[in-house]
């Protein structure tokens, strides 16, 4: 694997890869890598001549100073496991690489999706997202950009990021991989005990719960049963939700058409955790 810190680098690099008419698929990560990233890279090796990661624990995308400096970084081992998973090249830049000092910010014009949510919890979030993902997209110009189902309001917002700066390329939303008791694997779950590990597979049991007893008209009850069993097994919860899974919009009356999601983010011993799955 070839480790690259500098966009000029990379981009001689890729420039001669598609000049000679390789498929380029890329997995941007913040690091701290589990099997859900090593199985993005493993998707795009089989569709792609060359694979790249990025690993940048993006500041702009983080509403809390506290979640930032407690994210982990666990680089010696990341690269290693990337080795071993034959990704072809590693870019791994500095802050001043990717945010030189003066440049003006972008905004991006997300409309509803940038406020529900996600982004109703962590303002200004999306936005860093667009900025960091719009970045490593005009670096590394892929033919395709793998992305895990477990961020889906993330998935949504990079598609629209990607139609509004007209990137020319396939995204591809890959499953989430999950622990042994259905907890979605995270960078975040090293911050967990095993015990509350344990007690954060009940994030999924609830999504389940709600497929089980889904039916059509009013979907409140659901998520009303969903948010009280979670807090009182001591989750912190912001949502439970039904979402339209193509825009995200709630779905409080539901046709037993309109195709869904339902997501969770609640909080654990400070650690905040994020879930979701299709309904039908
Ligand atoms: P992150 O490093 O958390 O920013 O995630 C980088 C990419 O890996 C994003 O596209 C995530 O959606 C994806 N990802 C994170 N966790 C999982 C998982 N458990 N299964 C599949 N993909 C994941």
């Amino acid at each position: 694997m070839i480790l690259v810190k500098k966009k000029i680098d990379l981009d001689n690099l890729l420039q001669s890869y598609r000049a000679t008419g390789h498929r380029i698929g890329f997995v941007p990560t913040m690091g701290a890598l589990h099997e859900g990233h090593l199985a993005l890279i493993k998707t795009s090796k089989s569709q792609n001549d060359y694979t790249v990661c990025s690993i940048f624990i993006n500041p702009t995308q983080f509403n809390n100073a506290a979640d930032f400096e407690k994210y982990p970084i666990t680089l010696e081992q990341d690269i290693n496991l990337l080795e071993a998973a034959g990704c072809d090249l590693l870019f791994l830049p500095s802050v001043a690489e990717m945010y030189p000092v003066g440049e003006p910010v972008m905004h991006y014009d997300l409309g509803a999706l940038e406020n529900i949510l996600e982004g109703k919890y962590r303002p200004g979030h999306f936005q860093g997202v667009c900025r960091i993902v719009d970045k490593l997209l005009d670096d590394t110009k892929p033919h395709t950009l793998y992305l895990g189902q477990k961020d889906y309001q993330q998935y949504m917002v990079v598609r629209k990021m990607t139609s509004l700066r007209n990137h020319q390329l396939k995204i591809q939303l890959c499953d989430t991989l999950r622990e042994p008791n259905g907890l979605a694997m995270s960078s975040r779950n090293m911050r967990l005990s095993e015990a509350d590990k344990q007690k954060a597979g009940a994030l999924i049991d609830t999504l389940r719960k709600i497929e089980q007893a889904l039916h059509t008209g009013d979907t409140s009850i659901l998520l009303q049963d969903a948010k009280s069993f979670l807090t009182s097994l001591g989750f912190e919860v912001d949502y439970v939700a039904i979402a339209s899974a193509e825009d995200l919009a709630p779905v409080a009356d539901w046709d037993g058409e309109q195709k869904l999601v339902a997501l969770v983010a609640a909080t654990l011993s400070e650690v905040r955790l994020i879930d979701n799955i299709f309904l039908n």
